[in-house]
Parts: C-alpha cells; structure tokens; sequence
C-alpha cells in the first residue's frame, strides 16, 4: 500500500503557500495546487477584472517559460512579478523549474514552483534603503567629524574631547604634543614620564567634572611641555555635552597656557614699581635740586654775614696783638697767632664755600682784561718760589713764544693756577714744579700746564677729586691739610670761563693739572674792539 494516496498528496500540495505550475508540451499553464489556482485559474463564465488578470498571470508565466531553456533547469531561481487577482497588488515570485519525466510525450512536462517573497523584496529593498540611509549618516558624520578635527587641529590651545567615562576620544595637534608619546618614542623615554603626568592631570580634572551635577569646570593644572622641558601652568576649562535626552555624552576640554600670562602680569608689576620708583627719584630729584639751589642763593646772599664776624676777629686779634689794650706775654702772642692762623683758614674756607655757591647759583660774574702772560705768570710766581723753596723743590714757570694774550678773568684765573701750584707743591716731597704756558696745537686757546713730580693719583681717584670735599687720603690722620674744595671750584671756574680744567696722572712719578681756555669767556662783558689781541709772553 502507498505511503501516501493520491487524496493526501493533493491535500499536501494544496497546503504549500508556494504556487505549483505545469506546462506541457504545447506551453499550457495547468495549476497544481490551490495556490497556482488562485493565480492561474478563473470561474468558468467569468469575464471580470479578476479573470483578466488571471489572463495576464497565464501569458507572464508562459512568456517566462518560453524563454527559459533547458539549460536553465536546475539554475538559481529566477524572479516574475505576477498580480494577485483578489486585490491587483503585484506580487513577486522566485521561480524554481524543473522538467518532470513523461514518457510517452513528444516534449517534456515542465514544474515551475513559484516561491511568493514579495514581502522578503520589500523587506530587502527597505532593508537596503536604511542602509543607503545610514551610509550617507555614516558619510555626513565622517566629514562632520573631519570638520570639526580640522577646526580644532587649527585651534592654537590644546583640546581634548572625551566620552562620557572620561577616556579621550578626541585630540587635536597642540593637545597630542602634552598627552601624547611622539611616535617611535620608546618605554624608555625621558619626556613620556611628563606625558603621563599632564595625561593623569586632564583625566583627573574631568573625571571630577563628570562626578558632579555642574555643566562647566575650571582647574588649574601644573603640566610640563615635553618639547622644551618647560613646565607650564594651564588653566583647564571643561564642559559637558549633552544628547537630547540631557545624558551627558562628552566633555570637551581647553586647555590655556597662563605661563605667559604669568609672566606678562609680573612684568607689568615690576613695570608699574619702576614707574612709580622713577616718579619718586624724579620728584626726589626735583626735592633735592631745589635744596640744592635754595642753599646756593642762601650761602650766596650771605657772605657778607658769614664774613664780616670773621674780618671782626681778625681785626681784634691784630689789635691785641699790636699791644692797644696792654703788653701781652710771650705765650698770649702765641695764642693770639694761632687763633689768626685758625681765623684765617676759616675765611679761606668761607671764601671757597661762598665760590662754590656762587658759581652754582649763577651768581658769578666774571672780570674779564687782556692778560700779560709775562707778568700774569710772575706774580704767581712770587706766591709759590718760598713755598717750593721751603720743600727745596725746583721751581720753572715758562710762557711759550708767540702766546696770545686772552680776555679773561685775571683773579679768578690767578685763583685757580695758584690751587693747583700749591697741590703741586703740598702733594711733591722731591723733585720739581713747573708752570708752562703755551698754545693749544691747532686751535685759539691758549694752554697751562702745572706739572709736578709727585705722589701722583690713582686711575680710581682721578674722577673724584673734582667732586666738592674730596680727598683722595681721608684719614683722619692725613698728612695735607684742606677741605677738598679747590678742584671743584677751580673747575667750575674755568668753565664758567670758558675752557676745561683736566688732570693725567702716575702713581708714584707725578701729575699733570691742565687748563685750557678760550681767547674769551662765552658770556660776559665784550671785549673792547681797541684791545691788543696778540700780547707776545716771555719766560717768567
Ligand atoms: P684740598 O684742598 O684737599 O687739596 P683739592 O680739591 O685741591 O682739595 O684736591 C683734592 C684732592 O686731590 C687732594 O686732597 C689730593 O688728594 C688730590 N690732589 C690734588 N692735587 C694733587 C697733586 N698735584 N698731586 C697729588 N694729589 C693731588
């Protein structure tokens, strides 16, 4: 007995949800299962809409058939789009073909199973526009992230972008030099220690930003640029991004050197100090002129006050001294010199001081006459042979042949030549002074030379001693007596003359003081057209 009667192999194709076809020898579609009827097969009579597409399904299924060949049996199922005659929707088919053994017939029986997978091709088609759709996501996405790498490669800071756990995502070039091993770069390496550290740093700060509830964070971070081994302070700004939903899904990070910030804002500290350092030595400065110039015009206006005690102590001590009020022993006469001498050598220091303010205050006016270099130079003279004479130093005064005689201040210059003949002298134990008078080469002035074989002054002092109460030995124990004030003046008279009043020394072999003068003071009274301005000196 058969497995299966004819009756149960009906009902079992008929349960197939594929359509089962056959087509014989002259190309007629006979359906064979219910499936195929209800695609192939129309009520006898009918002529409606459902008939002709059934009329349409038979010659779509016979065209196809018609051109598939042998060769094609057993191929991968090729695909027909037939039209369901209950609702006219298309419907698409896989067709499987396959020829059934006839003997007896001329041309073979062939079986068309067709497979309905309309519902599998919309699937696929929607399946293959979502991935359309999520290429074209992928591709815009792709080139919004280039954009934003580009944007932030060009961003001269460092920044970071890292996921919502904190591990960076995103980086661009500024932000890879602190946190990132150059490539090629071994365990090994001296700077990847700083690396770690500055990685530690930002993980760290954002770590701490996303424990919390705020939006935005600030910290200052200690890092060290691995380049330069510099280290630098940054000011690391944080913030969250949210996705719609408001979970946080990044944090971008900026990192800002304030190294240089650091730096600009000590320098304007130390700017603004300076200025008002400056504006106080200024106002100082101004404080002290004025003093300076207020003491001038004081000791200046008071010479006469200063002065006329001293002449009155000096005229009472000739007095005692000439015996007007009664015989004075021999030890009174003593004392009596003494305070001459002491009286004496404070006018002398009056006289410098009130010179010296004088000159300062603009209060010196000068006396200006032709000079008779011969005589000029004898009456000096006459003042410094008993003084050489007593140290038994050599003294020559010479005045140059053809030097012209100059319109100057005879007292002031006579001042001036005797301070420094009488340094000559105080400063020289043995040898000679000498006093020479001559012309300037190539020039008007005329030129005076007091030369000594002294002690001479060392380099370091040379600037010096042209400075008010100057003495090069300022022990109390010093062997010369003076205040230190004939330079100063000498110099500032010379210049007020006109000229300049310069030194050149040697330790130990001597030293040169010399004075150089114009033909007449700058300011002044003028010189007399009648004047003889060429006076021929001899040797004094
Ligand atoms: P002082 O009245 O003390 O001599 P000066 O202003 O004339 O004052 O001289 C200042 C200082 O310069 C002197 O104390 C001395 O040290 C130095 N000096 C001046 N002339 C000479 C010289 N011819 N040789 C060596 N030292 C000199």
């Amino acid at each position: 007995m058969p497995l299966l009667d004819e009756h149960a192999r009906a009902a079992a194709l008929d349960a197939l949800p594929d359509a089962i076809v056959l087509v014989d020898g002259q190309a007629r579609i006979v359906p064979g299962n219910r499936r195929a009827e209800e695609l192939f097969a129309a009520e006898p009579g009918d002529e409606g809409p459902r008939a002709q597409t059934v009329e349409t399904n038979r010659r779509t299924v016979s065209a196809f058939h018609a051109t598939s060949s042998p060769a094609h049996a057993g191929d991968a199922a090729r695909k027909i789009v037939l039209v369901d005659p209950n609702d006219g929707t298309d419907l698409v088919f896989e067709v499987l073909e396959a020829p059934l053994p006839a003997p007896g017939h001329d041309r073979a029986i062939d079986v068309l199973v067709l497979r309905d997978v309309t519902d599998l091709e919309a699937t696929e088609r929607e399946l293959e526009t979502q991935l359309d759709r999520s290429i074209v996501a992928e591709r815009h996405a792709r080139s919004e992230r280039e954009r934003l790498r580009t944007f932030i490669d060009h961003a001269a800071v460092p920044i970071v972008v890292s996921d919502r756990h904190g591990g960076i995502e995103l980086m661009n070039r500024e932000a890879e030099r602190l946190l990132t091993p150059r490539p090629g770069t071994t365990r090994a390496a001296p700077h990847l220690h700083d690396i770690d550290a500055n990685h530690a740093a930002l993980t760290g700060c954002v770590a701490d930003l996303l424990q919390h509830a705020r939006t935005r964070g600030e910290a200052r971070l200690s890092l060290v640029d691995p380049d330069e081994a510099r280290e630098l302070t940054a000011l690391a700004v944080s913030t969250k991004i949210f996705d719609e939903r408001g979970d946080t899904v990044a944090v971008v990070s900026v990192l800002h050197d304030l190294t240089h910030e650091i730096a600009n804002r000590e320098l304007a500290r130390t700017t603004g100090e300076l200025t008002m350092r400056n504006t106080q030595l200024e106002e100082e400065h101004t404080a002290l002129a004025r003093a300076s110039r207020l003491k001038s015009e004081f000791l200046a206006t008071m010479s006469h006050e200063l002065r006329t005690p001293i002449h009155a102590v000096l005229g009472y001590n000739s007095l005692l001294r000439n015996g007007l009020f009664g015989e004075l022993s021999d030890r009174q006469g003593d004392a009596l010199d003494r305070m001459r001498g002491a009286a004496e050598h404070l006018l002398t220091l009056v006289n410098d001081v009130l010179d010296l303010s004088r000159v300062e205050a603009g209060k010196l006016s000068l006396n200006p006459t032709d000079i008779d270099w011969a005589s000029f130079v004898e009456g000096l003279s006459e003042s410094i042979r008993p003084l050489a004479a007593s140290k038994s130093l050599a003294y020559t005064a010479e005045v140059d042949a053809g030097v012209p005689s100059i319109w100057t201040d005879e007292m002031r210059l006579r001042q001036v030549l005797l301070n420094l003949l009488t340094n000559a002298v105080k400063f020289t134990d043995a040898g000679s002074v000498e006093l020479r008078v001559g012309q300037a080469p190539g020039s008007e002035r005329v030129r005076i030379d007091v030369t000594d074989t002294g002690i001479g002054i060392e380099e370091a002092h040379l600037a010096t001693i042209f400075d008010e109460f100057t003495q090069v030995d300022q022990t109390s124990t010093r062997e010369h007596g003076g205040a230190g004030l004939g330079l100063p003046i000498s110099r500032r008279l010379i210049r007020v003359m006109g000229g300049s009043l310069t030194v050149r020394s040697t330790p130990g072999e001597g030293s040169t003081f010399r004075v150089e003068l114009p033909p007449s003071p700058p300011t002044g009274r003028e010189r007399p057209a009648s004047s003889p301005a060429d006076h021929v000196g001899a040797s004094a």
